[in-house]
């Protein structure tokens, strides 16, 4: 019988492996993770966390403009960017130890360092050799930077979340969530901003009724958009760049922030020795539990790129260990998971887009409204929410529920489980609303209209 050092060798203790190590050990597994850069990886370093609090940081620019309107006279108000650096990095840190310990207590060994496939059953770290019966890859994935001339001089959301100094004007190039969430943070933290977006509306894969509202918010709210856009350099001046557009226009900025994408990281991982050949993406193909093409190697999260969501890389991790180690084979269903862009305004969604679920269903009816949010009355702030349902035409089952407003994050979650339950529009119609709200409006929408082919 073989005899290895352990039974799981997990690479990368972001959200997805750090779950994976604890439910495998608690199930009785000798468990290690190696982790090279901090325990927590991409969302509590240098992602959801840290994003959210600089998220909520920007929004009382919003809410000082905002409260005019309600009687309040708030003088010489003022944001210290380096003051707010400082808080958002103790709380990282305080959450890195909060793993550490939860790896400590649930018996894992955290290796520090790089680790490699160094063959079948085989790991390397800094030149140590471990052996193990399974190894997990859940190393994440990493910014990925356009290739155009000047382009080692933008910046990504890495060096934004540690920058020293707030950006007078900025120019963010994508139209993805991270471009929509900077966008944001940038502006309600005072720079003037500029997203510079190849396609004509944000958010592809969005529905189409959301990403053309959400362009249109984020434009009301004084965000410069250049849509149809691309940069074709970017240059160094003696204070700041210049970022030159393909339309001819020059944009002059302090900071080129490229929000483009993020590529799994995969490389020099020693995959190809152990037989498993990555996607054009840089992705590792698995099956539905994890599984890669050789047998006792798996790898969860945002390697594997399928839905690249934190919820969606724990459940993949603890997944893959109930499967592997608690005898309970368990997949993660990829269907109806709640999302949201933490912009400002926010855009939810779960399930089907209308062109979605018109191209699946054939004919569907939606259920929309936009209207001004109660707050507006007062503040004056030139602002729409969009609520939006989809219905299965012969059943009313709801396929797709959409939202862009403030706290949209908050409201999509209860929706989501109405449809993992497979409620119907009636169920909703038989929903009394919470008053007043926007989140009512999800119940009392009315006035279908049937649609059979995806709008343009
Ligand atoms: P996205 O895939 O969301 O967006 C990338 C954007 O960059 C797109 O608008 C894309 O345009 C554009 N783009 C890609 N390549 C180029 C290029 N060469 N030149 C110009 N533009 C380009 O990636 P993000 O980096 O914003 O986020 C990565 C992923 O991380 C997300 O998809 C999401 O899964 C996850 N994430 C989730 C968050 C959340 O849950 N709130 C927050 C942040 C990230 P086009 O549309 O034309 O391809």
């Amino acid at each position: 019988m073989n005899t290895y050092d352990f039974g799981l060798f997990v690479i990368g203790a972001g959200s997805g492996g750090v779950r994976a190590s604890r439910i495998a050990a608690a199930y009785g597994a000798k468990v290690a993770v190696a982790e090279e850069y901090r325990l927590g990886g991409t969302c509590v370093i240098r992602g959801c966390v840290p994003k959210k609090l600089m998220m909520y940081a920007s929004q009382f620019g919003m809410a000082l403009e905002d409260s005019k309107g309600f009687g309040w006279r708030v003088s010489e108000a003022s944001h210290k960017w380096e003051s707010l650096i400082r808080t958002k990095d103790a709380e990282v840190t305080r959450l890195e130890q909060v793993y550490g310990q939860l790896l400590g207590k649930g018996g894992v060994e955290v290796i520090k360092g790089r680790a490699t496939i160094a063959g079948p059953h085989e790991v390397r770290v800094n030149d140590v050799s471990f052996t193990a019966k399974h190894i997990l890859v859940a190393t994440g994935a990493t910014p990925e930077i356009p290739e155009i001339p000047g382009a080692e001089l933008m910046v990504t959301s890495n060096e934004v979340l540690a920058m020293e100094r707030a950006p007078e004007r900025v120019a963010i190039v994508g139209g993805g969530y991270i471009a929509c969430e900077f966008a944001g943070i940038f502006k309600g933290l005072g720079s003037k901003v500029w997203m510079v977006h190849r396609g004509s509306r944000l958010l592809r894969g969005f529905d189409e009724q959301v990403r053309e509202h959400i362009g249109d918010e984020l434009a009301a709210n004084d965000i410069q958009m250049r849509l149809a856009s691309t940069v074709a350099a970017i240059e160094r001046t003696r204070d700041g760049y210049l970022v030159y557009l393909g339309s001819g226009e020059i944009l002059e900025v302090d900071l080129v922030m490229a929000a483009t994408g993020r590529r799994p990281n995969t490389g020099s991982l020693g995959l190809e020795r152990v037989g498993v050949q990555v996607d054009a993406r840089g992705a590792i193909p698995v099956d539905s539990y994890s599984r890669t093409a050789c047998d006792h190697v798996y790898a969860v999260g945002d390697v594997t790129n399928r839905l690249n969501l934190t919820p969606v890389a724990i459940h993949e991790g603890h997944a893959f260990a109930d499967t592997v180690f608690g005898n309970t084979p368990r997949q993660t269903d990829h269907r109806d998971v709640p999302f949201a862009v933490f912009s400002q305004p926010q855009v939810a969604a779960v399930g089907l887009t209308e062109e979605e679920a018109c191209a699946k269903h054939g004919g569907v009816n939606v259920y929309s409204s936009v209207f001004r949010p109660m707050r507006a009355a007062l503040s004056g702030r030139n602002e729409r929410v969009l609520v939006k349902l989809i219905a299965d035409a012969e059943n009313g089952r709801i396929l797709g529920a959409h939202i862009v407003a403030p706290d949209a994050a908050e409201i999509i979650q209860g929706i989501a489980i109405a449809l993992k339950a497979g409620a119907t529009k009636a169920d909703f119609d038989a929903t009394l609303g919470v008053h007043p709200s926007a989140a009512e409006e999800f119940v009392t929408l009315r006035n279908a209209r049937y649609s059979t082919s995806p709008r343009s």
